[in-house]
């Protein structure tokens, strides 16, 4: 299986090297060494590439549903048989603990288990006798070739909200992953070998702007699925619609956790934590902001400082550890300087990771940063604004509910929120009334299952169709309704044999 020491393409079936020159390091953040280098496409290997797609995809549009749903399941025997393989990869390339790493392959299974069930999903409609020997009936039909631009957090499972659906509709794929990461990419690639899909319906290709610029651009390219930060799904969005292809933007985001003070304060406290925490902060749906309604911070605060002094922060291959490493120095010393921001601008630093140390041996040069937790952050703060993504909490203490869901209402995000409490009422009222596109109810991180459909609101998405379940279905199929007129042979005349009406 994969060796991840060159990170190639992924051309018809193979490992291709193209033809670019440039090449960009992939560390093992946990020891910060480079151990790979990822080639970086020019706009020429993008033209071989979507050409290759092209071409796949005349043939893979007639395939059958049977045929297809056939390798869908094979996908799936192969990709649960190299689940830990692929977690490995995971924690090598971007250091999350590798319990973390098999939880999100583990997450993207269940959406090619989703896809395995496509024909379920692309059965029409039928209106029969509309008019005299008249009938209509509606078809989804594949887009066409469909590219898939991938953000470094969750290198297996964000290209997997994806690609399953995509191509379980009948469209070819170009997955381009994170530079930081691709090695998970290149795996799954020999999996969809292995289970027979025809060459060319699933390439990769590697890269940077370049190739993103490419791909957005090509004529060859019909549509784009982008997940990543919000600035460049913002540029996705805009470039790729004007080059008048169907684009999904999922942007970054900036979740609250809101407190009340009826709610169970350790489950709150277990919650906010591992949700502040895990996979060091780096997720999409991590909660960094702790909205504590008042009288209930102090306790709380109380709770999260013990339950943040028994975490373990080591290399993810560790057994035991709960925290891993950065995944670049560079990000590191971001986040770092987020939080020398956070005591300039006045915020109170409770705990302050910065001064982790990881003596494991060949650690001491990983990326690590300890969690770090903010109190008395106000609206008006970097912290609280930007997305730090990293092990940094804020809590902000608000004086009521109402002054709880106004302040998550304001914030330009809204990709998941969470509310804790014991009053059903409460939530009720807050799943009403409260503006963003997936909200928990005592649950810290509310990730949609692959039946579902995964999406923010405000600047988490640009676009109007989230990944996945329905939503993703439709993306990846374009609507056909057929109407036709069929005389009644009686009516025709006796000429085909048939009786004539009594
Ligand atoms: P990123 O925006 O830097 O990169 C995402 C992708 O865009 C990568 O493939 C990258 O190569 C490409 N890219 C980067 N800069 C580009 C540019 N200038 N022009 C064209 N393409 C460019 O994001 P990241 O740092 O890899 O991932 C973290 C971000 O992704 C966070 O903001 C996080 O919230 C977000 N995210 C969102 C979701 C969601 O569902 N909304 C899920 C996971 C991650």
């Amino acid at each position: 299986m994969t060796d991840t020491t060159g990170l190639p393409h992924w051309l018809d079936g193979k490992r291709w090297d193209g033809d670019g020159t440039r090449t960009s390091p992939v560390f093992n953040p946990a020891t910060g060494a480079v151990t790979a280098e990822v080639h970086l496409a020019s706009a020429a290997d993008v033209d071989t590439i979507v050409a290759s797609s092209r071409a796949a995809f005349t043939e893979w549009r007639r395939a059958s549903l049977t045929t297809r749903v056939n390798v869908l399941f094979a996908f799936r025997e192969l990709m649960h048989a190299h689940r830990e393989d692929i977690a490995r990869i995971i924690t090598a390339q971007h250091g999350k603990v590798f319990s973390d790493a098999l939880g999100e392959v583990g997450r993207g299974l269940e959406v090619v288990e989703f896809a395995c069930g496509i024909p379920h999903q692309l059965k029409g409609g039928h209106s029969e006798q509309v008019s005299t020997d008249v009938d209509v009936h509606s078809v989804r039909q594949p887009v066409g070739v469909m590219a898939g631009i991938t953000p470094f957090n969750f290198p297996a499972m964000v290209p997997l909200w994806m690609f399953p659906v995509a191509i379980a509709c009948g469209n070819a794929f170009i997955l381009k992953p994170s530079e930081r990461d691709p090695g998970a990419s290149l795996l799954m690639a020999e999996l969809w070998a292995e289970a027979g899909l025809p060459d060319g319906v699933f390439n990769i290709v590697q890269g940077d702007k370049e190739a993103v610029d490419a791909l957005l651009t090509h004529p060859g390219v019909d549509g784009v699925s982008f997940v990543g930060s919000t600035p460049i799904a913002r540029y996705v969005y805009e470039t790729g619609a004007q080059a008048g292809k169907r684009v999904q933007a999922l942007g970054g985001a900036k979740n609250h956790m809101i407190v009340l003070p009826d709610a169970d304060l350790d489950a709150a406290a277990d919650a906010a934590v591992s949700a502040g925490y895990g996979s060091a902060g780096e997720r999409c749906m991590a909660i960094s902001v702790l909205v504590a309604v008042e009288p209930v911070a102090d306790a709380l605060i109380d709770k999260i400082r013990t339950r943040i002094a028994d975490l373990t922060i080591t290399d993810g291959m560790t057994p035991g550890a709960d925290m891993g490493p950065l995944v670049t120095a560079m990000h590191r010393d971001r986040v770092a300087g987020y939080v020398q921001r956070g005591v300039d601008e006045g915020a109170t630093l409770l705990v302050d990771g910065r001064d982790v140390t990881v003596s494991a041996d060949g650690r001491e040069g990983g990326f690590f940063l300890g969690p770090c937790l903010f109190d008395h952050v106000t609206t008006a703060m970097d912290i609280y604004r930007d997305e730090i993504f990293g092990p940094v909490l804020s809590v902000v203490r608000a004086t009521s509910y109402d002054d709880a869901v106004r302040l998550v209402n304001e914030n330009a995000y809204g990709n998941g929120v969470a509310l804790f409490t014991r009053d059903g009422g409460a939530a009720r009222r807050f799943e009403f009334e409260i503006e963003a596109g997936m909200v928990g109810i005592n649950v810290p991180i509310p990730v949609p299952m692959a039946y579902y459909s995964f999406g923010g609101w405000n600047d988490s998405l640009f676009g109007d169709t989230h990944v996945h379940g329905p939503e993703g279905v439709h993306f990846y199929t374009r609507g056909k309704v057929v109407t036709t007129r069929w005389a009644d042979p009686v009516t025709r005349g006796p000429d085909l044999g048939f009786p004539t009406h009594t």
